[in-house]
């Protein structure tokens, strides 16, 4: 389903991700009822709220300094932070934060508690980039293997991308392993990208808290460079509040899972979810070799076991 944006949601099963949330009083969600700012309300309590979360963004980040005195009252200096926040984000600005709109979405990721997240994912980014390499490095392996007959070495490498994609059953095994190689190299190239929007940058908080996702992207974001839907950026991994109360195994698994969507295709052979779980569950092992070939969650766990040797817990 292209134009569908997808998260992981907590038990496991795909839904589409309900981006109608306005944000939830119980997180530290900026949650507004009415227009902020030039051409908005300019003074009230969601004045004030807006006031908080600007002085909460951090400064690099286009919060303001010195912060904004919080009086509930849009002053010269708020409306003046509502501008610097957003040419530093956008490029440009219109002075107000308009409900559910892109600098609402964008403040509200920037609060202490969506910050956290980010920091506390980051020390997962680099084992889940330590899986995709070691998938890369097992496929090249696999590719030896396949011409040689293994030899004297055997098809180690084979047998594992066998158990997680079936490519011996392919058509064209040699095509298979090239397809899977290519999702994991275009995954690895997300972070060799220097500055602006990639690597790391392609991920942020969700801004409007669904506690039931550990994340949600968009089909083909790679290719989605400066594209929105709403207030959803199409070229960015969102990671949910679920994220928080995931396991390492899967806090690593659900990067790499969210990659795959997010590097392959907008239309067509998309990298789509036909089922969840470990390699062994039997909704996994029930899938055809094309669809385990196209699914986010076996990239995951053929990239997680090529480096921890087991499957996420
Ligand atoms: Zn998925």
């Amino acid at each position: 389903m292209p134009n569908v944006s997808m998260g992981i949601h907590r038990n496991r099963h795909c839904l589409p991700y309900a981006a109608k949330v306005g944000g939830s009083s119980q997180s530290d969600d900026l949650v507004l009822t009415k227009p902020v700012g030039s051409g908005g309300a300019t003074r009230g309590p969601d004045v004030l709220k807006v006031q908080r979360a600007l002085n909460l963004a951090p400064h690099d980040k286009g919060g303001p300094s010195p912060k904004l005195a919080e009086t509930g009252v849009a002053d010269a200096k708020t409306i003046a932070a509502i501008h610097a926040f957003q040419r530093f984000h956008f490029g440009k600005s219109d002075g107000r934060i308009d409900v559910m709109g892109r600098s609402h979405a964008k403040l509200s990721s920037l609060q202490p508690a969506k910050i956290k997240r980010m920091e506390m994912a980051k020390n997962y980014l680099a084992q889940a980039m330590q899986c995709m390499r070691a998938a890369e490095t097992g496929i090249l392996g696999a590719g030896v293997e396949l011409m040689t007959g293994g030899g004297l070495m055997g098809t180690r490498n084979l047998n594992l991308v066998d158990k997680h994609f079936d490519v011996r059953k392919s058509a064209n095994p040699a095509a298979a392993l090239g397809h899977i190689g290519a999702v994991y190299a275009k995954m690895l190239a997300v972070f060799a990208r220097p500055g602006g929007l990639w690597g790391w940058q392609a991920f942020e908080a969700e801004p409007f808290t669904n506690p039931d996702f550990y994340a949600f992207t968009w089909w083909g974001g790679f290719s989605r460079s400066g594209d929105y839907a709403g207030w959803q950026r199409l070229d960015t991994i969102y990671l949910s509040a679920f994220y928080d109360k995931a396991t390492d195994d899967n806090r690593i698994q659900t990067i790499v899972h969210e990659l795959a969507h997010f590097v392959g295709p907008t239309s067509g052979d998309l990298i789509y979810d036909y089922a969840y779980g470990q390699q062994s569950a039997p909704q996994m092992k029930a899938l055809s070799p094309y669809q385990k070939q196209h699914n986010a969650e076996s990239f995951g766990n053929y990239a997680f076991e090529a480096q921890f040797g087991r499957a996420p817990l």
